[in-house]
């Protein structure tokens, strides 16, 4: 292989665990940890009003269509507006039911615009991961304009949740300097920019250990948008295969399910009830853990390091 050292950005791992992942000893002697995670984007979407050169393309109920530069698209923004309006709150409603934990990864932005909601996230048990100062493309931004942003959603996130946030996750994948942008910055516990594993693992940037817990676009709810889901139970049906493959195998190696959810998707009331079926099957287990990612990450920090 020719040197890649002239490449800016992390080395690729192509080996990981080496089919040996550690064996996880989850709170309680669970097999899995499930992450529930909520997207809260709605409202720092591209937008013509807020001084962009075109609206928002995706990630909503209607199909990916050409929109004229500079114009105004009212019925995405009444799109994305249906998530911060009610499906946040049934989603909410839906982890109090049946009491569970999830994690927040929050636009600074689009919290300002809903205060009420930002105060709720926190006050009803739930944890924040930030997930940039604008739902935005941080590999458009230069180094030091995302060092900027990274610091604007910092400090705007800690003003409307009342907490800085400890963890990070860009918009679809990360620049080359996100990694060490972050660490520059300090203090974050860990990033999920990764979608490597089905464990969070050590990295090393620059010298420093750096923790990623990684995401997951495969059981997401975007793929209602994308046409991979159609109706409900076929999301409900993912979930539970992939809950069922990774209980079994946490038997010996206990593992990780990421789950991710949007507010104008999985807000709405059908998938919102796959959801919630999905939660209940779960919880009809023993020794599973609903966690936030903070849990996951000090775990990690504690008993991985
Ligand atoms: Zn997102």
């Amino acid at each position: 292989m020719p040197s890649c050292s002239a490449i800016p950005g992390p080395v690729r791992d192509m080996v990981g665990y080496n089919g040996k992942p550690p064996k996880v000893t989850w709170p309680g002697g669970a097999r899995i940890a499930i992450s529930l995670v909520v997207n809260y984007e709605e409202g720092s979407e591209l937008a013509v009003g807020d001084g962009d050169p075109m609206a928002e393309r995706v990630l909503s109920e209607s199909a990916v269509r050409p929109w004229p530069a500079g114009k105004r698209d009212l019925a995405m923004e009444s799109m994305y507006e249906y998530g911060s309006r009610v499906g946040f709150w049934r989603l909410l409603d839906i982890f109090d039911e049946y009491q569970v934990k999830s994690t927040f990864y929050v636009c600074a932005v689009a919290l300002e615009r809903n205060r009420k909601a930002a105060s709720q996230i926190r006050t009803r048990g739930h944890d924040v991961v930030c997930h940039g100062w604008r739902w935005e493309d941080v590999t458009l931004l230069g180094r030091e304009q995302e060092r900027e942003h990274i610091r604007k959603a910092v400090a705007s996130i800690a003003k409307t949740t009342g907490e800085r946030p400890l963890g990070w996750y860009c918009r679809y994948g990360p620049s080359v300097n996100t990694r060490e942008l972050l660490i520059e910055e300090g203090g974050f516990l860990y990033d999920c920019d990764a979608y490597n594993d089905d464990l969070p693992y050590w990295t090393t940037v620059g010298g420093n250990k750096h923790l990623v817990i990684p995401y997951s676009l495969v059981n997401n709810d975007s793929r209602f948008a994308s046409g991979h889901f159609g109706a409900p139970d076929s999301f409900e049906e993912h979930l539970r295969y992939t809950f069922d493959r990774l209980y079994k195998e946490g038997a010996t190696l206990p593992k990780m399910m990421s789950i991710g959810l949007h507010m104008r998707l999985a807000g709405h009331p059908a998938r919102a009830q796959a959801v919630a079926k999905f939660i209940e099957y779960a919880k009809s287990f023993p020794d599973v853990w609903f966690a936030r990612r903070i849990e996951i990450a000090r775990h990690w920090q504690e008993h991985h390091a």
